[in-house]
């Protein structure tokens, strides 16, 4: 087991690689200072293994110690709790372009090392979210070089860029890169006015016995062509919690959902799904 959140394991499914990469690493007391994350549609797991990886060096369990003594942050003292809600003081500190700018400014890199310039009880990391070469070009790039490569102790820059090859040479040969694969996509059922107006009938019926009501919304939907009513199905799933209550309830959509793709009258299909 190793130091990062264990829900992590979930969020990472496709990218485990890399979070079990930094396990070792910090079990060895191997980190460097600066990683370049790269990927394209990757963000979120991105951002979940920053986070995480924040937490772990300031957690106050482990304040003062080697990274291969680090334990799991504990998830509610002050730091983790600020880093969690992203209502940290200190860090990250985020370098990233202005609202309406298209780079960032060299102003900003040295604010920047005027803040790391000073001591802080925190382990800083320093986020810089386009590292791409149309964001964080040039100017700015070199005037953070020796930042990166003298770094503070206790200072961590992790840069993430769509591809090693839209970040400058400068930069990216002073990190260390790690690739990232795409996430998967979710498809998000696609509503339709209609199937948003039976549900809401649907959750409105409540003022007729089980039975009746069940028959009602039964012909009401019955009235939807069978491409709609395999769409309202997968919608009603969306829209219900999963909680052991309502397992069966969901199984029974599923079925009919399957019964109406494999061309099972509908009204047959939908027979044993108690909609109440
Ligand atoms: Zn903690």
């Amino acid at each position: 087991m190793g130091v990062l959140s264990l829900d992590l394991e979930a969020k990472l499914s496709q990218n485990y690689q890399i979070l079990e990469f930094f396990n070792l690493v910090f079990s060895k007391d191997k980190l460097v200072n600066a990683y370049l994350f790269v990927g394209e549609n990757s963000y979120q797991d991105k951002m979940d293994l920053f986070v995480s990886i924040n937490k772990t060096l300031n957690c106050v369990h482990n304040q003062g110690h080697l990274s291969s003594e680090f334990k799991q942050p504990c998830g509610i003292c002050d730091s983790c709790t600020w880093i969690q809600n992203n209502e940290h003081p200190k860090t990250p500190l985020v370098l990233e372009r202005e609202e309406g700018a298209k780079t960032v400014k060299v102003s900003q890199v040295h604010k920047l090392q005027e803040e790391l310039s000073q001591s802080s009880p925190y382990y800083r990391l320093i986020l810089i979210p386009e590292a791409d070469f149309e964001v964080f070009s040039k100017h700015p790039a070199n005037a953070l070089l020796k930042s990166i490569e003298e770094a503070y102790p206790r200072t961590m820059f992790i840069l993430f860029a769509r591809a090693k090859e839209t970040v400058l040479t400068t930069i990216r040969s002073r990190t260390q890169v790690l690739y990232f694969q795409d996430e998967p996509q979710v498809d998000s059922v696609e509503v339709s006015d209609k199937i948003f107006e039976v549900y809401e009938k649907y959750k409105a019926h409540n003022d007729f016995s089980s039975q009746i009501k069940n028959k009602l919304f039964v012909d009401e939907i019955l009235k939807m062509d069978k491409a709609e009513l395999i769409k309202f199905l997968d919608y009603l799933v969306e829209q219900i919690e999963l909680s052991a209550h309502n397992v069966k309830f969901i199984e029974s959509l599923e079925r009919a959902k399957r019964y109406l793709e494999a061309y099972v009258n509908p009204r047959a299909a939908l027979s044993s799904v108690a909609f109440y």
